[in-house]
C-alpha cells in the first residue's frame, strides 16, 4: 500500500516508510491511496470470526506485503490480548469498553500495534545483508517522540517498553495529567523517558512537530507515536468491527459516539464505514475544546488554544486528524454532515451526566465516556430506530480524582494500576524547544 501526504508536496511512501517517518517532509499527514471495501461474505460471517481474524481482515490491505502474513497475525495477537466488551447501559444505549488493556486506555491497541511494527522493521534493518558492512547502520535506532494530553503517554510507554532499537521520549503538560497517568509514563525506566513541559498539550505537540522537521535532529531517526502515525491510528478501526459483531443480530442502524480530542479514533471509524461496515451515523463528542462543533455549525475551521477540562485527554485545540476526515469527504461539508455530527459539552454537563448514568443505571462512566454518552443521547433524537454506542475510552480509575467525589464511590484499584502506584516518578522539566533539543543531544 502506498501513502500520500495530505499536503501533496512529498513523495508517496510505503507502509514501512510512513510508520518510520510519522509525518511527511511537507508536514502533511499520510493517507492511504485506496480504501477497498471488504467482501459482503465477511460481514455475513463476522459473528463466526475471532477478534484476531476480524482485525487481520481489516488491516491487511493497509500493510500490504510489507509484513509477512504470519508475522502480522502474531502482531495482532499481541495487540489484542484483552477484551472489548459491549455493555448495555440503558435500553438501546451501549458502552463499548476499550479500557481493559495494560494501561486501561483505548490507546493501548494503537501503541501495541505500532511498537511491534516498528520492532519488526528494525529487526529487518539489522538482518539486511546489504547493510552489514555499513558503519552508519550502527545508528539505525529509532527515537519515538510523543506528545500526550494524558493517556497516549502511558499507552506508548507500556507498548514500547523493552522494544529493541527504539528509544521513547514522552512530552506531557505539567500539572495537566492525572496522578495515575503521570505515574504510567514516568515510572517504567529502560528505553522510556519523560519530559514534563511547562505549558499545555498544544505546546508539547508543537514542539514534537517542530522536531520532526528539524534537519539538525535527523540523526535521531525521529518518529511519532501520536495518532498522526498511521500504525497508531489505523488499528483503532478494529473497535467498530467488534461492536458491530456484538450488536449485529439486533438488526438496527448503529450510531457511534466517540469522545474526541485529536479525532484519530473517530477517523478510524469512518475508514471502517468506507470498508463497508454499516454505520448509520457518527457523533464526535467534545468538551469545551469545540473547534469541530463550531466548524460544523458555521463552516469555518478556526482552531483555538486548548482549554483545560476534566476530560483532559480531549483538551485539543487543533485536532490533527481532522484533515484526514475532510479528505474522506472531499472537503464537502454538506456530504459530511449527512454522516457526522459534533457536539460540545461543559464540565458541569459532564459531571451531571456521570451522576445520571450512575443513579439511573448503576454504570460508572469517567468524564470522557460521559461526554460520549451526552453526544449520543442528543444525536439519537434524530434516529428513533437506531441503537447507540458510546466509546468508553478509559477506566474510571484513571480519573478517580473526578469520579470518586462526583459519584461518592470508592473504586477498587485494578492490578494494572497497582503496579505503578508505589513507584517513583522520574521526569525532566523543560519549557522551550531549545531545551528539548539539548535533551536529545
Ligand atoms: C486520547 C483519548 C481520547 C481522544 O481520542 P482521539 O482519537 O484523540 O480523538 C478520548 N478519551 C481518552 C480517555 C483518551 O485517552
Amino acid at each position: 500500500m502506498k501513502y500520500y501526504s495530505l499536503n501533496h508536496n512529498a513523495p508517496d511512501v510505503s507502509f514501512q516508510e510512513a510508520v518510520i517517518q510519522g509525518l511527511a517532509i511537507d508536514k502533511g499527514l499520510y493517507f492511504p491511496e485506496s480504501i477497498t471495501p471488504l467482501p459482503q461474505a465477511f460481514f455475513d460471517e463476522i459473528e463466526n470470526l475471532s477478534n484476531e481474524e476480524i482485525a487481520f481482515a481489516a488491516i491487511r490491505q493497509f500493510v500490504g506485503e510489507e509484513i509477512p502474513e504470519n508475522v502480522l497475525k502474531e502482531i495482532i495477537a499481541e495487540t489484542l490480548c484483552f477484551d472489548f466488551p459491549v455493555v448495555e447501559v440503558e435500553k438501546g444505549i451501549y458502552s463499548l469498553e476499550l479500557f481493559h488493556g495494560p494501561t486501561m486506555a483505548f490507546k493501548d491497541v494503537g501503541a501495541r500495534f505500532m511498537s511491534r511494527c516498528l520492532g519488526y522493521f528494525n529487526k529487518d534493518n539489522k538482518d539486511n545483508k546489504d547493510n552489514k558492512d555499513n558503519k552508519d547502520n550502527k545508528d539505525s535506532k529509532n527515537t519515538v517522540l510523543v506528545a500526550t494530553s494524558g493517556d497516549t503517554g502511558g499507552a506508548v510507554a507500556s507498548g514500547f517498553l523493552g522494544v529493541k532499537g527504539v528509544e521513547v521520549i514522552i512530552l506531557y503538560p505539567s500539572g495537566k495529567v492525572s496522578d495515575i497517568q503521570e505515574r504510567q509514563l514516568t515510572t517504567l525506566g529502560q528505553n522510556i523517558k519523560a519530559l514534563k513541559v511547562d505549558g499545555f498539550f498544544d505546546d508539547c505537540q508543537d514542539m514534537v512537530k517542530k522536531a520532526f522537521l528539524d534537519d539538525s535532529l535527523k540523526h535521531h531517526n525521529l518518529t511519532s507515536a501520536n495518532s498522526i502515525n498511521i500504525a497508531r491510528w489505523l488499528p483503532q478501526m478494529f473497535y467498530f468491527f467488534f461492536a458491530y459483531k456484538a450488536l449485529k443480530k439486533q438488526n438496527k442502524p448503529l450510531v457511534f459516539s466517540c469522545p474526541s480530542g485529536n479525532f484519530g479514533n473517530i477517523c478510524a471509524g469512518i475508514i471502517a464505514k468506507k470498508m463497508g461496515l454499516p454505520i448509520a451515523h457518527f457523533v464526535a463528542s467534545t468538551n469545551v475544546n469545540d473547534t469541530v462543533p463550531r466548524f460544523l455549525e458555521n463552516g469555518i475551521y478556526d482552531p483555538k488554544p486548548s482549554k483545560a477540562t476534566i476530560s483532559n485527554a480531549m483538551d485539543v485545540g487543533n485536532p490533527s486528524n481532522f484533515v484526514r476526515i475532510q479528505e474522506m469527504y472531499n472537503n464537502d461539508l454538506a456530504q459530511f454532515k449527512k454522516d457526522f455530527s459534533s457536539f460540545t459539552f461543559t464540565d458541569d454537563e459532564t459531571i451531571a451526566a456521570m451522576k445520571t448514568i450512575y443513579a439511573t443505571n448503576g454504570y460508572i462512566a469517567e468524564p470522557h465516556g460521559a461526554v460520549g454518552y451526552l453526544g449520543l443521547k442528543k444525536e439519537l433524537e434524530n434516529h428513533p430506530n437506531a441503537i447507540g454506542i458510546f466509546l468508553e475510552t478509559a477506566h474510571p480509575i484513571k480519573f478517580l480524582d473526578t469520579v470518586e467525589p462526583t459519584l461518592n464511590v470508592k473504586l477498587p484499584i485494578p492490578k494494572q494500576i497497582e503496579s505503578v502506584l508505589g513507584k517513583d516518578k522520574i521526569s525532566t522539566k523543560i519549557k522551550t524547544y531549545e531545551e528539548l533539543k539539548a535533551f536529545l543531544g
